[in-house]
């Protein structure tokens, strides 16, 4: 009976043929009352799970939902299916929001949408007892927790739906949440009996490849001409500086490319949104601002010129190509730059030490996935509690395992020089001291003068940078937050002593297509 009604509003209200797998059962689950906690990708079709109970069951829906910009991009968006939607916010009037008040008292509203600050205040919870409510949603459900990345504390408060609205269903839906984010949820928002779903979080279609950085743009630019010429691709930089000089390049070697971010006005920012959607083979190269609710299928590539600094930033910038499920390629250029930029950044980032660590711990993740030796799609799921027993054939590593050497002599002479130096030098300093070079700043610091000094000739500058790279991507090293100058850390101690070997990475110069590798 409930899937049968879901079933007609999916197609006569939304237009749309069938449910996606798990979509069907939660959605009857939430119909017949009961309460649901899913945990589906990105673009995996969310809003259905609470829209249509909605529709289905009597009362209007109160849907939590933490950005203002999105609230109203789905209210205006059900308005223009013919739904009786609205919001509840700060963006509003007084008047707008009396107004919304009034049409959910007289049972006109099918959904009410409010940002959770408001919702919390007793004012609200009192007016709520006054509605016939249908059900409660929760989205962005991981805001509730503090391991996750964008903590709120209203989200807090939520739990307390549970006791003054026993009757009502709850659904509370995330896109993001590894498995200690998941039991934090469950635990704070007091889930424990609702019907848990988690959809993988596996993309077969998305090819994941992360590669050396020695001429970025250059290698940027052979990747898209030798395997994505003129298909739609997105190309991700940290600084909106950075994304200009892309694009403008990208032209000038004759690819569709234009700029996205947020210092541009409104006007070309839609233009180029528009053009990306509209027109074929174009490339947007943006910063981060880019991608929030935009739903193009075929866009056959996403590349990355700077590290993401998590990996839910990873997976979900990446999780925008191939949405149509064709092959399509996740692509990244990543170096000793990286690491030491986020680092230092991190480590000089406001707030208290508990979201520092946090910060950390994230990146740490992430340069986990970046360096890497095995399987990255199987670090990527497990880091989302989703498992892939075997290696997955389609990432760089499971096509062309990488070569490991013995690096344990190199790591010693690196640490050392470190701490010879009094660990107050960045990288270019400590590899002219291995590689005895008498530059006028070793010479200024007599550290031509030092036991370290000239130790490393064996190892080229790029093969002292790749060494580098990894002990501070490994967290042997530390990376200042004034000037980037590296430190040691607890964790180099057995190394130092001579208790424990190490292997690295064997960075080969391989050129970014992995169809053109040509093993050493
Ligand atoms: P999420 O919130 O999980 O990121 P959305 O709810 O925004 O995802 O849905 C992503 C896209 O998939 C939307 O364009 C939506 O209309 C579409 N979609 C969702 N469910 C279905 C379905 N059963 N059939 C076809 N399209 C769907
Ligand atoms: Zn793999």
């Amino acid at each position: 009976m409930a899937a049968e009604q879901a079933l007609q509003v999916l197609n006569k209200v939304f237009g749309y043929n069938e449910f996606r797998p798990p979509q069907a059962d939660i959605i009857s689950t939430v119909i017949d009352g009961g309460d649901a906690f899913v945990l589906m990708p990105t673009g995996g079709g969310k809003s259905l799970c609470f829209q249509i109970p909605a529709l289905v069951r009597e009362g209007v829906a109160i849907v939590v939902s933490p950005l203002i910009a999105l609230m109203q991009d789905q209210t205006a968006a059900l308005c223009q299916l013919g739904i009786s939607a609205a919001c509840l916010n700060s963006t509003l009037t007084a008047s707008e929001n009396a107004s919304n008040e009034a049409k959910a008292l007289t049972g006109e509203l099918d959904l009410l949408y409010i940002a959770p600050e408001r919702l919390v205040l007793p004012q609200t919870l009192s007016w709520l007892k006054q509605l016939k409510l249908s059900l409660f949603a929760i989205d962005e459900a991981h805001c509730v927790s503090q391991w996750g990345h964008d903590f709120r504390s209203d989200y807090l408060q939520l739990a307390m739906l549970h006791e003054q609205f026993p009757k009502v269903p709850r659904i509370a839906l995330t896109a993001t949440a590894d498995k200690r984010t998941r039991e934090e949820i469950i635990q704070r928002l007091a889930l424990d009996t609702a019907k848990t779903f988690v959809c993988s979080f596996d993309r077969p279609n998305i090819q994941y490849r992360i590669t050396q950085k020695n001429n970025p743009k250059q290698q940027l630019l052979s990747f898209i001409q030798s395997e994505h010429a003129d298909q739609a691709g997105v190309v991700y930089c940290l600084s909106r500086k950075k994304v200009e000089a892309t694009a403008d390049w990208l032209r000038d070697q004759g690819i569709n490319a234009l700029p996205y971010h947020a210092g541009l006005s409104a006007d070309v920012r839609l233009r180029h949104q528009t053009q990306f959607l509209n027109e074929d083979g174009v490339v947007i190269v943006a910063t981060i601002a880019f991608g929030m609710g935009i739903d193009k299928p075929d866009v056959r590539f996403v590349a990355h010129l700077d590290l993401p600094k998590s990996i839910e930033a990873y997976y979900q910038e990446t999780g925008r190509a191939g949405r149509d499920g064709e092959p399509s390629t996740a692509w990244m250029a990543y170096g000793l730059e990286d690491v030491l930029k986020l680092k230092q950044m991190m480590a000089g980032s406001q707030g208290n030490e508990a979201f520092k660590r946090l910060e950390q711990q994230k990146l740490n993740a992430m340069l986990g996935i970046a360096e890497v030796t095995t399987c990255r799609r199987q670090v990527l799921l497990n880091y989302f509690g989703d498992e892939l027993p075997q290696p997955c054939g389609n990432c760089d590593n499971c096509i062309t395992p990488p070569k490991t050497w013995q690096a344990t002599e190199a790591a010693r002479k690196a640490l050392s020089c470190v701490f010879r130096t009094d660990q107050r030098f960045g990288v270019t300093h400590l590899i002219d001291v291995l590689r005895g070079k008498e530059t006028p700043k070793v010479m200024q610091f007599n550290h031509n003068a030092i036991s370290t000094f000239g130790i490393g000739t064996e190892l080229s500058e790029a093969q002292w940078r790749s060494v580098f790279r990894q002990l501070v991507a490994r967290g042997f090293l530390n990376v200042d937050e004034n000037y980037g100058q590296l430190n040691l850390s607890e964790q180099c101690r057995p190394i130092l002593k001579g208790e424990q070997s190490i292997e690295l990475r064997l960075d080969e110069k391989r050129h970014n297509s992995t169809s053109s590798t040509k093993k050493a």
